[in-house]
């Protein structure tokens, strides 16, 4: 039987309750034991596939094709297991179940189905179903803040999860805000107890508090808090602003013995920890030699969360490469004159740039700025990584550029072009509903010999994780290759290109998946080292 733990959160979002469960996942893990991450989101979107980066950041995406929210990316960063289309459920997605089977009869059949008790078991069924035979420790973060009129059955779910399992097996952590007040000169509790009270009259009172805090909280803020939650002043940690990087998280929790306080409760003898890896990392952060630029062209400029596993990749590969990377976030339409590509625009925008990375994307904004952007790439020799929709601008500048095909274009852009270099497979063609219909979560693919890819992965056949509709179309296969196109990586039946190189370039790759899911700050992903190599040696040869 699994032991679980909870992390909810109070008084304001965004205090990092998942960067809390990232964290503990990666101290019990790093004490041999078996952790499986969850993620319950209130809101009724039955996941956010669908949902504008300007709304939820990214989307990432599991090995088994669900999109889910980015705090999976954190938990599979931090600890390395693979969470899976069972570590994210919204209220949509319990909805969505409960409805199915409220039409099929069944169960409820001449029921009144009802948020209690219908809901809320379907939510404890949700936190079951993540753990495997395997699993030691379950840590469930709660999306929301207590106290949402949305976030009430889930505590509800909690509470009761917590009676049929056991006190002893279950850990309810909250974290709060803890606010400085600056004139007055003063770090006040309050919030944090209003916090707590509510979570009390729910039924939850919590093991520890989590409080996030500006200033230093002394042993007296300690104790007040304590006191007022029904809490050990032990169990009051702090999590202050890091110095660095979100990756000192653990460190600062483990000193304050927040993975021995679980275990100790769970009654679990525990090893030693094994953290030097992560250490070391977070050493490396600080000591880089170097610097480099790379420009990421994209179209979410404004949302810093668009682009997480893309710019945290980029810092993981720079980092071990001891070099800092300084990331310059390009709005692609920057780089047009009336909805055109502009490449004297591009040459001024980009002229700084190390190398440049154009990420993935949906719809036609900005289409013909990162099209540019490829192209100024192409021509100065200026090392290129195209992700997914920046794989299939590269092929389409390759049309227009070298096979001389001006309108050539991607079906999703323009569905009347002569030449759709990209486009839906037949098999895609009936598809109409937007919501989970893509190419979704990891594919095999097989990697040419004699390829970048292949010297870059050091090996011959890769897993990577996909999450788009549109494909390279293989009708212009012969024709590309013919003109200097390398199709680098296929799929194991050769259907489908995966990767394309130019030849006569240092370094110009596109792949269609999304390499930056499978980066780990302690296992930086080889497409993003190789490229910002290249990008270093592209910097040391104009400085030469
Ligand atoms: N919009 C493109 C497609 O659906 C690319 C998707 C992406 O970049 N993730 O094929």
């Amino acid at each position: 039987m699994p032991k679980y733990v909870f992390v909810t959160g109070g008084v304001v979002s965004s205090l990092g309750k998942g960067i809390v469960a990232a964290s503990i996942g990666l101290l019990l893990k790093s004490r041999g034991f078996n952790v499986a991450h969850q993620k319950l989101d209130p809101y009724l979107n039955i996941d956010p596939g669908t949902m504008n980066p300007k709304e939820h950041g990214e989307v990432y995406v599991t090995e088994d094709g669900a999109e889910t929210d980015l705090d999976l990316g954190y938990y599979e960063r931090f600890t390395g297991v693979q969470t899976s289309r069972n570590s994210s459920f919204s209220a949509g997605r319990i909805y969505d179940i409960i409805l199915k089977k409220e039409r099929k009869g069944g169960e409820y059949f001449g029921k009144t189905v009802q948020v209690v008790p219908h809901v809320v078991n379907e939510i404890q069924n949700a936190i079951r179903s993540v753990a495997n035979e395997n699993t030691d420790v379950v840590i469930v973060e709660i999306g929301g803040t207590v106290g949402d009129i949305e976030s009430f059955p889930f505590l509800e779910a909690l509470r009761l999860f917590r009676q049929k399992e056991g006190y002893k097996n279950v850990y309810f952590i909250h974290v709060s805000l803890v606010p400085y007040l600056r004139k007055a000169d003063e770090i006040k509790t309050k919030p944090t107890q209003h916090s707590v009270a509510r979570l009390r009259e729910i039924g939850i009172i919590p093991n520890m508090l989590v409080c996030r805090s500006e200033k230093f909280l002394d042993r007296d803020i300690r104790e007040k808090l304590g006191m007022f939650c029904n809490v050990d002043t032990d169990s009051v940690l702090e999590s202050p602003d890091v110095k660095n990087t979100i990756y000192e998280c653990p460190i600062e929790f483990a000193n304050q013995n927040i993975d021995t306080q679980i275990l100790e409760h769970f009654g679990l003898k525990y090893p030693e920890k094994q953290i030097d890896e992560w250490i070391e990392y977070i050493e490396n952060i600080t000591k880089t030699e170097k610097e480099v630029t790379v420009a990421l062209v994209g179209k979410y400029t404004q949302v810093p969360d668009a682009y997480k596993s893309i710019n945290e990749s980029l810092i993981y590969a720079a980092t071990s490469l001891k070099t800092k990377v300084i990331i310059k976030t390009i709005s692609a339409e920057t780089l047009e004159t009336n909805g055109k590509g502009d490449l004297e625009k591009a040459r001024q925008i980009l002229k700084n740039a190390d190398g440049i990375l154009v990420p993935g994307g949906f719809g036609d904004r900005g289409i013909e700025g990162k099209i540019t952007a490829v192209k100024y790439a192409r021509e100065e020799k200026i090392p290129f990584f195209g992700i997914c929709l920046g794989m299939q601008m590269a092929v389409i500048e390759f049309a227009r550029s070298a096979l001389g095909y001006e309108d050539a274009c991607s079906r999703e852009v323009n569905k009347n072009t002569t030449h759709p270099v990209i486009a839906l497979m037949n098999s895609q063609m009936e598809v109409v509903d937007k919501g989970g219909t893509m190419r979704l979560g990891a594919y095999p693919c097989k990697l040419n010999k004699n390829s970048l890819a292949h010297k870059l992965y050091g090996e011959e056949n890769i897993h990577e994780r996909h999450r788009h509709r549109y494909e390279f179309n293989n009708e212009y296969r012969e024709e590309f290759i013919k003109n200097g196109l390398i199709l680098s990586g296929l799929s194991p039946d050769e259907q489908l290109v995966e990767i394309i190189e130019l030849k006569d370039h240092p370094h110009f790759i596109g792949v269609q998946f999304h390499p930056e899911f499978k980066s780990r700050p302690v296992k930086p992903h080889p497409l993003f080292t190789g490229f910002i190599e290249a990008s270093i040696n592209t910097k040391e040869k104009k400085n030469d």
